[in-house]
């Protein structure tokens, strides 16, 4: 199994290199948009990365006086990328124009960028150029060392931004990992954790677990409180001590993060998961009323229990959001007056739970109806609770019922929820 990592550097580029990386950043965005424009041509958006090379490259390369073909190839790629989730949009009955790629940002991979231990050799409109990483001293806690610098790791490619006028590579990294049970991920008797993330409460699982938002409000309200502070002073000081100190609460806010992702890990582990369920994050904040730190949150959340449940070979998953709050995870009656801000009663079966438990188990429960025909993961039995599955009739079977069904002993807990 394979387990991906993103380690940002910031780079030492000297002048002259960092006008020709402005030009090379300019030069990436016009090839992107110029294939978006070429896809949005005909009858139908075109969308596949073969076709669009075809019909572009050479055009591109001639307009551009022979711009770096493997940096050409990359600029189509995220084109059809953008192009792609245009189209998604459009199938999901959503509205969304023609993409205007204007994020300063290029993609690298191992034939337009050499990575060194500390320096990384970049292609540009002119030639290639050196810039050394800026790293922080003797620490050896830092992602640097722990993947950049390790054997373990292999550098895969990465994204050159430009950043409040600082140079920046998020360098993607990958290991191969040998797991003990490498055949966990497609087991034919895995469960699903359901997982669902909110406001008041971070992440409530289908297992009963809550994970409460008070943490993050405290940070928040202490960031603005002492940037209210600083902005006071109005000074040059103020606003350096204001940048330092929004760096600072973020890194220790992702710390927080990091701990909740491992617990929601370790909760998956534990109770035999192969699935962790996920809502789909895209639109969070319209759904939640969550605040761009929440979806910030949310998708830093997200990544960390992605790459962490790798190790463990458990899959994390999307699925969609629509309803998951008002419907029943028990008959699946689907009405607003089911949910009262953080209380659930069913209006037909009079089922009662926790509102974001219930929704857990919708979220869940969507998963498993999803891949319950020719899925990759086998046949699932069902959402694991606390103790038992909920199957996907939404009928609760408990463990001696599952071991008496499939022979699987499942392991017994004290019966919380349900
Ligand atoms: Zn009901």
């Amino acid at each position: 199994m394979e387990v991906r990592r993103t380690v940002p550097v910031t780079l030492d580029v000297e002048s002259d290199d960092a006008a020709l990386l402005e030009d090379t950043v300019d030069t990436f965005l016009w090839c992107a948009q110029y294939v978006v424009d070429h896809a949005f041509q005909g009858e139908y958006v075109t969308t596949s990365k073969t076709q669009l090379d075809d019909e572009t490259y050479d055009d591109v390369r001639e307009a551009t006086n022979g711009f770096n073909g493997g940096l050409v190839q990359a600029a189509r790629n995220k084109a059809a990328e953008a192009c792609k989730s245009v189209v998604a949009r459009w199938k999901n009955g959503k509205k969304a124009s023609k993409p205007r790629i204007t994020s300063p940002h290029i993609v690298y991979d191992h034939r337009t960028a050499t990575f060194h231990d500390d320096y990384v050799s970049l292609a540009t409109t002119d030639g290639r150029i050196e810039a050394d990483y800026v790293l922080p001293d003797g620490d050896s806690d830092t992602p640097h060392a722990e993947y950049l610098f390790s054997d373990e790791y292999e550098t895969t490619g990465a994204e050159l931004h430009r950043k409040h006028g600082e140079w920046q590579l998020h360098i993607h990294c990958k290991k191969e990992i040998e797991t003990d049970t490498p055949e966990r991920a497609t087991t034919t008797h895995g469960t699903v954790l359901g997982v669902d993330l909110g406001v008041n409460n971070l992440a409530v699982t289908s297992t009963g677990t809550f994970w409460t938002g008070d943490e993050f409000d405290h940070w928040r309200r202490e960031y603005e409180k002492r940037r209210g502070d600083l902005q006071e002073c109005g000074t040059r000081w103020a606003h350096e001590n204001m940048q330092a100190v929004g760096r600072k609460e973020e890194g220790r806010f992702k710390m927080t993060l990091h701990r909740i992702a491992n617990e929601l890990v370790t909760e998956a582990c534990n109770h035999e998961c192969s699935v962790i369920a996920f809502e789909d994050l895209s639109d969070i904040r319209e759904r939640t009323g969550a605040s761009w730190g929440h979806k910030w949150v949310f998708n830093r959340l997200y990544e960390y229990v992605e790459y962490k449940a790798a190790e463990y070979g458990i899959t994390v998953e999307q699925v969609g959001p629509e309803n998951t709050s008002r419907r029943c995870s028990h008959c699946g009656f689907t009405h607003p007056a089911n949910r009262e801000s953080e209380s659930f009663e069913c209006q037909k079966c009079g089922y009662q739970n926790h509102a974001d438990y219930n929704a857990a188990k919708n979220i869940g429960l969507r998963y498993l109806r999803r891949n319950q025909t020719g899925g990759d993961e086998g046949a699932l039995l069902g959402v694991r609770l606390n103790s038992g599955i909920v199957n996907v009739n939404g009928e609760y079977e408990s463990p001696a019922e599952i071991s008496a069904r499939t022979g699987v002993h499942a392991e017994s807990h004290p019966f919380t929820g349900g």
